[in-house]
């Protein structure tokens, strides 16, 4: 059995998160520790905890979480001038939370990611 992280909390408002989006699938909140004017985490409400145990099952899950992503990014006045999504799985990419999530971060010249 997977683990709850604190993100299942945030999900169901136990503990307070500045929510900017929820429906029955997915909830997205400004990440506590912003590295960019716009950090905005976007996860499943069902619990995945790394990138690993995404099955088949989840197709349309992911797929929504993107269309999320997008609506976001329009709503944070950010589509235009662009923005960067990354998930990190895992210890070489410095995971921290075990329950995927999407981070889009905006709102500055993010620079170079690879090259
Ligand atoms: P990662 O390193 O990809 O697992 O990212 C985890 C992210 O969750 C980090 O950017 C943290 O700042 C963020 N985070 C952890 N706890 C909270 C919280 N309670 N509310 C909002 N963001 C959080």
């Amino acid at each position: 059995m997977a683990q709850e992280t604190i993100f299942s909390k945030i999900i169901r408002r136990e503990i307070p998160a500045d929510i900017v989006f929820q429906d029955d699938k997915v909830t997205a909140f400004r990440d506590i520790s912003p590295q960019a004017p716009t950090h905005i985490l976007i996860i499943p409400n069902k619990l995945i905890p790394t990138i690993n145990d995404i099955t088949e099952q989840d197709e349309m899950l992911l797929g929504h979480m993107v269309i999320v992503v997008a609506k976001i990014a329009k709503q944070e006045g950010i589509d235009e001038s662009g923005y960067r999504l990354i998930m990190n799985c895992n210890k070489d990419a410095g995971q921290e939370v075990f329950h995927i999530h999407m981070h889009l971060l905006g709102g500055k010249n993010l620079g170079r990611l690879v090259g």
